[in-house]
């Protein structure tokens, strides 16, 4: 049996790595591929049956019980009218390379025994921090997602805050229970309030404006006289490029000046909206960002890369390798060298070289292309914006800074909008779920996938 599990069959008739390849060719050539919708756990364990037995139920069943089973059980986050969460709209390059990647079994935590890997994913590390405007000297590595991302980057500054806090300086602040404390925005991503639970760090929650965005220099002088009387507590200060909900940007400089003010860390989490970094229609809403003590930004949302691929980038790598590095025996050969080591950064050993499709992506097609998908979907946006804001029966809930649409039914309640996205889920005409914004539920669009036309949004807009 082991034989049978190790021997490779490429080329062999019926061969399993031909069975598979077929598969991911297939899927790869559908244009656009079918939705595809949940089941229920009950219905879906029925239709499924039973695969993992002592004898194995052989390569042909269990890939067909994939494809005509779980894989229609998934769905498409690259449709053109999945419009929910943050859709996936990988290239057909870096998909095709993550199969090769998987085939060159990398192991990618180290430079010892991942040397071109590392290469690879250092070069497009840095085209993102060039974009941002980051310093030569910046890096850092690619994670599963951007929660880890702004867990690793937010360990770091806690790491770096206290060494260099004086020894025997009390705590201060009954208001935070002594504790360490990092400002965010009202707007934060949610993985920033887990982060902050992790680390036992106290959030001091500002507000944000009118659009949720957080605006330092319209803080009330009262917090930031708080905030002063606490500067030597405050870790970071972190801001959003790009809020999830809204796609509103935060004023990125205004917060590194007050990360400056507090001698505070600087972290810009742009895990959405860092695809904008290259574009020419928006760039403008980061300016700032190059200030950044670390940043977050997920090429699998609207750089085109494959799931799972979140960069996080240090200005100063070396704070984060005091924080992260493992020390143990069996570790010796790799820490010795002092090469580019990406278990370093994060916390993490063993890692897959998730960084290779999107260098393979951005090399193939080049870096101009990335800019001019990005602005499309901007400009599809803008488009949809413009529809939902004639129409007599929507309104345009705010106007649009990103690529995320948040559109009301006038006259609908609450429940109506979500049937309304259950209908369209059901049918399979399209994906999105309602939001919420300012107590009121919404309908959201967001968008990162240059093949959605105008129509496709429109299309998922309510009837009259
Ligand atoms: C999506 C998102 C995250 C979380 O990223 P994952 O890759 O889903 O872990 C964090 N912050 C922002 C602003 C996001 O949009």
């Amino acid at each position: 049996m082991s034989d049978r599990m190790h021997r490779p069959s490429a080329g062999q008739p019926d061969g399993l790595v031909d069975s598979v390849l077929d598969a991911a060719r297939e899927r790869l050539a559908m244009d656009p591929p079918p939705l595809d919708r949940a089941r229920s756990p009950r219905d879906l364990a029925e239709a499924a049956g039973p695969a993992i037995t002592a004898d194995g139920i052989g390569a042909d069943r269990a890939l067909a019980l994939f494809t005509d089973v779980l894989a229609p059980a998934c769905l498409s986050m690259d449709h053109p009218r999945y419009l929910a969460f943050v859709p996936n709209a990988a290239t057909e390059a870096s998909t095709a390379f993550d199969l090769l990647v998987s085939a060159s079994n990398i192991y990618g935590g180290s430079w010892l025994e991942g040397a071109g890997a590392v290469h690879a994913e250092n070069e497009a590390l840095r085209w993102l921090a060039d974009v941002a405007g980051m310093p030569e000297g910046s890096g850092g590595t690619f994670v599963s997602g951007g929660s880890i991302a702004n867990l690793s980057a937010l360990a770091v500054a806690r790491h770096t805050w206290r060494s260099r806090r004086p020894a025997g300086v009390p705590v201060l602040g009954a208001d935070t229970a002594g504790r360490p404390v990092v400002v965010v925005s009202s707007g934060a991503h949610s993985s920033i309030g887990s982060a902050l639970e992790l680390l036992d760090l106290e959030p001091f929650v500002v507000p944000g404006d009118a659009l949720g965005r957080f605006r330092p220099s319209e803080l009330p002088d009262a917090v930031l006289d708080d905030l002063d009387a606490i500067a030597d507590q405050v870790v970071a200060v972190v801001a959003t490029g790009g809020m999830t909900n809204t796609g509103g940007v935060d004023d990125l400089a205004g917060a590194a000046d007050l990360a400056a003010r507090l001698g505070a860390w600087y972290h810009v989490d742009a895990a959405y909206g860092g695809g904008a970094l290259c574009s020419t229609l928006r760039r403008h809403l980061f300016d700032g960002i190059e200030r950044v003590d670390s940043m977050t930004v997920d090429p699998h949302k609207w750089l085109f890369a494959p799931y799972d691929c979140a960069a996080i980038v240090y200005r100063e790598p070396e704070l984060a390798r005091h924080t992260f590095t493992q020390q143990a025996a069996y570790l010796d050969a790799v820490n010795a060298e002092g090469e580019w080591n990406p278990s370093d950064y994060a916390p993490h050993l063993s890692r897959r070289a998730r960084g290779l499709p999107f260098w393979f992506s951005l090399a193939t097609y080049g870096t101009d292309a990335y800019r001019d998908a990005v602005d499309r979907t901007i400009e599809v946006t803008v488009a949809a914006a413009d529809v939902a804001r004639e129409a007599e029966h929507l309104d345009l809930v705010m106007e649009p800074e990103l690529s995320v649409l948040l559109v009301r039914r006038r006259g609908w309640s609450s429940q109506e909008h979500w049937d309304f996205c259950h209908r369209l889920a059901e049918s399979e005409i399209g994906f999105i779920v309602p939001t919420t914004w300012l107590g009121e539920t919404v309908l959201r669009y967001c968008l990162v996938n240059p093949a959605t036309t105008p129509e496709d949004v429109t299309a998922l807009f309510p009837p009259a």
